[in-house]
């Protein structure tokens, strides 16, 4: 990997096939968040790089799946030392591509990308499968498990090489060879962690990665005849596309969609707790994370005192330069993002809703080299109907609504009432209500009383409107192998 600084201060990036670092002639221009500039050129690969990859991925397949899964797991665990040894290079590289704090990335993105090929090293090697006696008929019956083939991975921006090795870890760990796509609007951590796989001695074409366009690279990907998987992350509607893409393949997919997820505030509360967690549930890597709050429901009882104390905590999460430690949040992914996410506050005002803090009320003070970075202040928004599109769709964005309830049912109703089912706060301590909820909520994760308390051994996945399948633990292990029933007639 030759990181190609000649004649320009731009990174241009490669692709990676069969262990070898390949250039492309066509690139995509990728921009700074924080500063407007283009920094990044990015392969603008197509259906050709990409049968390329998927023929390095099938050569590597035979040899890759024999191996045992301490062999494999080996590796994997090799890769998160040398991730965990790069720490703060791989943590200023992604804020740099995608525009979050360094902090955020310090803490959490490149640590959880390590812990993922950690976990799945050591699951692989825990798994059992399924055995039944029909002594009767004298048969014996067990099930077996065996990899898939070539793992087609597509991943989004908001927590590019955490999602990434999200995929990438249990695909190979269970004995897959994988192509990935990782988003063109953040590619270089994927990139820089290809020459970390060379190291760490994953065997060529055993990781393969494609860098382009959904409709050129990640269609061609997901469109390819042997790729019998794809694992996507990202939005409902590529999710649409990519689904009549794959029907005629038969494929197996797993699709981790988007959200529109309640918080649901009891005036039992803790509300010291509550507020410092749903500020944070709402606003983190500036809203851009599949699981941020981005409707909260309070008992009218509390409700005032809820305002008054939320939107001063709101207005202390800072946002600015995301390399210093003092910001909270830093820029949003793009201009374009950006417009999108203050369209829904202008839709909210026009609509007669009430804007307490961020957007238009709280200017911000950036130094002059970040004035065409794509930054915005969190917003708190009350005062809409339940139909606004602001409390239908999602935002993805440093921006939270705030309305109110009177009843269990209510609450139920109004968690439920939009086409999004990913994840769901309750806020309460008592015991028999936040078990009542937990179970009547649309949605594939509840956390009660805190907030992203993730445990990879449980299911990860929505409902309705925000995904199909599940994947972590035994999920990911289903998903990435294929299984196979076995009679035994003695
Ligand atoms: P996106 O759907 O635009 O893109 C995601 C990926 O799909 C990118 O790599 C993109 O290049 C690729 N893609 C786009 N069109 C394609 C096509 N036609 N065929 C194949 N690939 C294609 O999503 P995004 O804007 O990158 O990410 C934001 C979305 O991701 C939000 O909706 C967010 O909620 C969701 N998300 C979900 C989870 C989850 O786990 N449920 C996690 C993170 C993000």
């Amino acid at each position: 990997m030759a990181v190609t600084l000649l004649k320009s201060p731009l990174l241009i990036l490669e692709n990676f096939i069969g262990g070898e670092f390949i250039p492309c002639n066509k690139h995509i221009d990728s921009f700074e968040p924080s500063t407007g500039e283009v920094y990044c050129k990015v392969p603008d690969s197509g259906p050709q790089e990409v049968e390329a990859a998927v023929e390095a991925a099938k050569k590597a397949f035979p040899e890759w799946s024999s191996r045992s899964p301490e062999q494999r797991a080996q590796i994997l665990n090799k890769l998160a030392d040398l991730l965990e040894e790069q720490l703060l290079e791989f943590a200023q590289a992604e804020s740099r591509d995608q525009g979050k704090t360094v902090t955020f990335a310090k803490n959490v993105d490149i640590p959880r990308s390590a812990y993922n090929f950690r976990y799945f090293a050591s699951s692989v090697l825990h798994h059992t499968t399924d055995c039944s006696q029909m002594d009767h008929l004298g048969c014996l019956n067990y099930t077996i498990r065996c990899p898939v083939g070539v793992a087609g991975l597509i991943s989004p921006w908001n927590l590019p090489l955490y999602l990434l090795t999200w995929k990438i870890a249990p695909a190979i760990a269970t004995g897959n060879t994988v192509v990935a796509k990782p988003s063109e609007m953040t590619s270089v951590t994927a990139w820089m962690m290809c020459k970390l796989m060379q190291k760490a001695g994953v065997p060529p074409g055993v990781v393969n990665m494609v860098f382009g366009t959904g409709p050129r690279a990640g269609d061609a990907l997901v469109a390819h005849p042997d790729v019998p998987l794809i694992s996507f992350t990202g939005s409902t509607l590529t999710a649409q596309i990519i689904t009549e893409r794959c029907a005629p393949y038969c494929k197996k997919l797993s699709l981790e969609l988007g959200g529109k997820n309640p918080a649901i505030i009891f005036a039992d509360a803790d509300l010291d707790k509550c507020i410092e967690t749903t500020v944070r549930s709402s606003f983190s890597n500036q809203g851009e994370i599949c699981l941020c709050t981005s409707r909260i429901y309070v008992e009218r009882s509390i409700y005032q005192t809820f305002m008054e104390e939320f939107v001063a905590a709101a207005r202390k999460w800072k946002t600015g330069v995301p390399s210093d430690p003092s910001n909270s949040n830093g820029a949003l992914i793009s201009k374009e993002h950006l417009a999108k996410v203050r369209s829904f506050v202008e839709l909210a005002r026009s609509e007669g809703g009430t804007v307490h803090c961020g957007e238009g009320v709280d200017p911000l003070h950036l130094p002059a080299a970040n004035a065409n970075g794509y930054f915005m202040p969190v917003t708190v928004i009350s005062g809409l109907s339940d139909s606004s599109a602001v409390m239908q769709e999602e935002i993805f964005g440093p921006v939270t609504c705030v309305s109110t309830f009177d009843t269990e049912e209510e609450a139920v109703a109004k968690g439920n009432g939009v086409r999004y089912g990913l994840a769901a706060t309750v806020w309460s301590q008592d015991v028999g209500k936040v078990h009542r909820m937990a179970k009547r909520l649309q949605a594939g994760l509840v956390w009660t009383n805190c907030w992203l308390v993730r445990d990879l051994n449980l299911p990860f996945g929505g409902m309705k409107n925000s995904g199909v399948g599940r994947e972590g633990g035994k999920d990911s292990y289903h998903f990435f192998t294929e299984v196979k029933s076995v009679t035994i007639k003695y």
